[in-house]
């Protein structure tokens, strides 16, 4: 005979159906947003404790030599691999890597350095403007307030959370792809928005792993708890975990990743 389904089991299920709806309810009526997380703060510190062993200097992906440089490869990772960026920036950025070496560099030759990247025209058009929206408006500096930053163009929220986070060491949380599905699927932080997974990830995450819970989570996502497929004898939470998709309940040894043992898959 089937065991009896727990209370908590049924709640992942409702949680992971309401995700996989867009946060609808299964009769198409708009759900409730829920920002409860599935986990006490002795999980979520557990959870980020084993993350801080496997990675406790995590990087981003992404290169860059300054704040500037930062916030123009975030703008120019926008649906495109950070590896295809890096490979498109080394160039760009040993020829301007200031707003008004950017300036002058111009539109078209921007372009030209950035034309193996997707949309590159109209980044390449972002990348001027908000140079010049530095230089007019913040003497050529990056701003370290959010209200500021997403009024450079081409910069949303999410963006300008990765710059405040890596440039400047605030406790921000930019949703990506990675971030949303496990806030949703592992019922860290539901949200049928970025906003709401955002909020529910900055209520429960402890503040002293917040500088780098960001990386942990992209890391975790795109390496270990895959969109297609999560790799859960590779997961150091395993036994933590509550999604119904997990394959395995036993964690994979907790033992420091070298970062050039992860490596770049093409994906969007
Ligand atoms: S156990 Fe599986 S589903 Fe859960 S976090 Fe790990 S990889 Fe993801």
């Amino acid at each position: 005979m089937a065991p009896p389904k727990s209370k908590k089991s049924a709640a992942v299920k409702k949680l992971q159906t309401s995700a996989a709806n867009g946060g609808r309810a299964p009769g198409g009526r708009p759900r409730k947003a829920t920002s409860r997380s599935l986990y006490s703060p002795a999980e979520v510190h557990e959870i980020f404790r084993r993350f801080s062993v496997q990675r406790p200097e995590p990087k981003g992906e992404l290169d860059y030599v300054n704040a500037f440089t930062l916030l123009v490869a975030v703008v120019l990772s926008a649906q495109a691999t950070d590896a295809g960026v890096n490979k498109a920036t080394k160039a760009l950025f040993a020829a301007a890597d200031t707003p008004a070496r950017m300036l002058a560099l111009g539109e078209a030759k921007v372009g030209d350095y950035i034309r193996t990247i997707g949309l590159w025209r109209n980044k390449a058009k972002n990348v001027i403007a908000l140079s010049k929206a530095l230089i007019d408006d913040h003497a050529g500096q990056v701003p370290e307030e959010r209200d500021e930053l997403v009024k450079l163009p081409g910069v949303g929220r999410k963006t300008a959370n990765v710059v405040l986070n890596v440039a400047f060491g605030q406790h921000t949380m930019a949703v990506d792809t990675h971030i949303f599905r496990i806030g949703n699927r592992i019922g860290l932080a539901p949200g049928k928005t970025p906003e709401q997974v955002e909020q529910g990830l900055l209520k429960v995450i402890p503040a002293e792993f917040m500088r780098h819970a960001h990386h942990w989570l992209i890391l975790h996502g795109r390496y270990v708890c895959k969109a297609r497929k999560p790799d859960c004898p590779a997961c150091v939470i395993a036994d933590i975990c509550k999604s119904k998709e997990k394959t395995t309940g036993i964690p994979a040894p907790l033992v420091p990743i070298a970062p050039l043992e992860e490596t770049f898959p093409a994906e969007a």
